[in-house]
């Protein structure tokens, strides 16, 4: 198959709408285009009906049942639902919560503000790895401890956390368990029953739905989980989310998760397989590459590298026909290493030296053949450039 350019490998960031669902959508803008919550005609009726088709789709993907399916804009609002609202309903009853120091922003800076509002945070490290101790979990908890959240798996290295053993600790203390599963869900297999999850919070466009549709699972169970909306309004999704169904995105988001459901398990081998493929690609062509991330036990879609002696950032810049993301975050003009990197050990450096691979359900086998080819030359030439800007000088100051 020909390539086309742009290539991209930058699946963590967002995906494209797989075809079906857009296909799936595509009636609900016009023809369908009813108010879920009208009850008096059959627009309505109709819009509903596909809502609650979507809430089983999507239910299914996780191990949940329909009615714990609440519906919002994506995970960055499902997080601040979770947390947020939990804080809010059960002031009194404790003021402290767990997270890791690896979470993604809308959980770490929901936590600071949380903070502000007189909440103790306790941040848990991760190994080398990446991954966090459920010894660490079971350390912090504290009776005055309400909720632990920490993600499913993380979207830089790819670490898939030992959930299922948090869960088990949360249970045994009888703390809510939340998890961000943003990068896990329809990846990698999840069941928030198995893995004791009492709060989890996923996106659509992640998972091949559009942007702007998210969803937060909340577990019923007793005792009930109290969580106190952060809009106020019509009353919608139990009374947790206020506010007219973006009932396209939400059919999409369900058809999404039900193709999810049925290719995940050959599509996460296909891409394991040929997420290898990069790294030995790169590995025998340069060397100083290394993994960031663990080896076992990560997204099948990941891989994230280091070129020692290169800025990711660089090899960035010299490479415009494919989409990727270095280790870095820009923040306010300068460029930042990573705090994920950071938090599993590397060097300021080597987080800087580092760039993310993020593959799809669209990578071919040609598109990997041709960035291998690509980054290694340009991590040569790059490479070059440094040793031959330092030459003169290493020559100058020998002969002096
Ligand atoms: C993308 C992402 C989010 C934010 O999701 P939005 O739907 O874009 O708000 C949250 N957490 C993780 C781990 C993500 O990768």
């Amino acid at each position: 198959m020909a390539l086309t350019f742009p290539i991209y490998l930058d699946y963590h960031a967002t995906t494209p709408v797989d075809p079906r669902a857009l296909e799936a959508m595509l009636p609900y803008f016009t023809t369908q285009f009813g108010n879920a919550a009208s009850r008096s005609h059959a627009f309505g009726w109709d819009a509903e009906k596909a809502v609650d088709r979507a809430r089983r789709q999507l239910a299914a993907l996780i191990g949940a049942s329909a009615g714990e399916i609440v519906f919002t804009s994506g995970a960055t609002e499902s997080n601040n639902v979770a947390l947020k609202g939990l804080a809010a309903a059960s002031r009194g009853r404790g003021d402290h919560l767990v997270t890791s120091v690896i979470e993604h922003k809308s959980v770490l800076d929901v936590c600071r503000q949380l903070q502000k509002d007189g909440w103790q945070v306790t941040y848990l490290p991760v190994n080398a790895e990446g991954r966090v101790d459920p010894d660490d979990v079971r350390g912090a908890i504290t009776d005055r401890t309400v909720a632990v959240s920490i993600m499913a798996a993380n979207n830089e290295t790819g670490a898939i956390q030992p959930l299922a053993e948090i869960g088990a600790v949360t249970r045994e203390r009888g703390v809510l368990l939340h998890s961000d599963a943003s990068q896990a869900a329809g990846k990698i297999p999840l069941d928030v029953r198995t893995l004791g999850v009492d709060l989890l919070s996923f996106t659509g466009h992640k998972m091949y739905a559009p942007k702007g549709v998210g969803a937060l699972c909340v577990r019923r169970r007793s005792p009930r989980i109290e969580l106190a909306p952060l809009f106020h309004g019509g009353g919608h999704e139990r009374g947790i989310r206020s506010g007219t169904l973006n009932v396209p995105g939400i059919v999409g988001f369900g058809r999404a998760a039900e193709v999810n459901a049925a290719e995940l398990p050959g599509e996460a081998v296909r891409l394991a397989a040929l997420r290898d493929r990069l790294f030995e690609g790169l590995s025998s062509r340069l060397s100083g590459v290394g993994l960031n991330g663990p080896r076992e036990g990560r997204l099948p879609h990941n891989l994230n590298v280091h070129f020692t002696g290169v800025e990711g950032e660089s090899i960035l810049m010299a490479i415009d026909d494919i989409a990727l993301s270095s280790g870095s975050a820009c923040s306010s003009g300068s460029v930042e290493p990573s705090y994920v990197l950071k938090a599993i050990g590397l060097s300021d450096a080597l987080a800087l030296a580092s760039v993310r691979f993020g593959l799809g359900r669209f990578t071919t086998e040609e598109e990997v053949e041709y960035a291998v080819e690509k980054v290694a030359r340009v991590i040569t030439q790059l490479r070059g450039r440094r040793s031959a800007a330092r030459g003169p000088r290493h020559l100058s100051t020998s002969s002096t």
